[in-house]
């Protein structure tokens, strides 16, 4: 595991960068593919009860290799590690998501490290957010985040798959099954978004974690790292696919959600 994510760093930093920060300042490479953070739908829509989405797993996988999300009818959390997706479902089991099953709400990039550093052992998931925030020249990027290696513990959720009329997420999550997983070797992976995308997506962080047999995992909610390696991609470009369903166009877009997303990302 540890020579593995050893490997993968050494090729990252053959790879380059499209950001990169000298003297203190944040310097925006050349546009690439690789600094798009693509989303579909909006977090309003989510919190609303819009659960159906059109976006193709497969169509998403195309714009990146790491990501999370939710699946139609909110059916489970979506982690996408690796270019492959997974499942965490309700019962916790893991399966991974086939091309042709949609999301009602994910994001994903392709990962391209900017910045890594070894997370110290013992820290909680405040203590890991710490060193993520010391890794982040701006509050106005996007960034994804990896974070691999062994846990001494992870705490995560998962969701229920609804069925029509849909509730709000806020009303699923009351009850939401969760999982506590101890001396567990994998990966946390997903976004850190600046507060200016408030009602689009998740200002703050929003990750979840995959174990690296692929048996356990979901949105997470609390950790211990033990040795863990982080890495952060810088993200200048930032993709909006909006669903064309019947209840996306329908759907009565309102304001000020902040406290709902606070009771079913906490
Ligand atoms: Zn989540």
């Amino acid at each position: 595991m540890r020579n593995g994510a050893m490997a993968v760093l050494a090729s990252l930093t053959v790879l380059g960068v499209g950001l990169a920060v000298s003297g203190g300042r944040v310097n925006a490479g050349p546009a690439g593919p690789e600094d798009v953070l693509t989303q579909t739908s909006t977090i309003n829509a989510l919190l609303d009860g819009a659960y159906d989405g059109d976006m193709r797993i497969g169509d998403l996988l195309e714009r990146g290799d790491v990501g999370i999300g939710t699946l139609r009818g909110l059916d489970g959390e979506l982690v996408i590690v690796d270019g492959e997706a997974f499942q965490v479902g309700a019962t916790g089991a893991v399966r991974r998501v086939g091309d042709d099953e949609t999301t009602p709400f994910a994001s994903v990039t392709p990962f391209d490290a900017d910045a890594r550093t070894d997370a110290p052992a013992g820290l909680d998931y405040p203590g890991l957010q710490a060193v993520l925030d010391a890794m982040r020249p701006s509050e106005n990027l996007f960034y994804a985040v990896r974070a691999t290696g062994s846990f001494r513990y992870v705490h995560t959720r998962s969701v229920p798959k609804q069925e029509k009329p849909y509730p709000p997420l806020a009303e699923v999550t009351r009850n939401q099954p969760e999982f506590e997983m101890h001396d567990v070797e994998g990966v946390v992976v997903g976004f850190w978004c600046p507060a200016f995308v408030e009602g689009v997506n998740v200002p703050g962080y929003h990750l979840h974690f995959l174990s690296e047999d692929r048996t356990c995992g979901g949105h997470l909610l609390g950790l211990t790292t033990e040795d863990v390696a982080v890495e952060l991609d810088y993200t200048d470009d930032f993709l909006l696919d909006l669903p064309e369903t019947e209840e996306f166009l329908g759907f009565d877009v309102r304001a000020g959600r902040h406290e709902d997303l606070e009771d079913v990302e906490g």
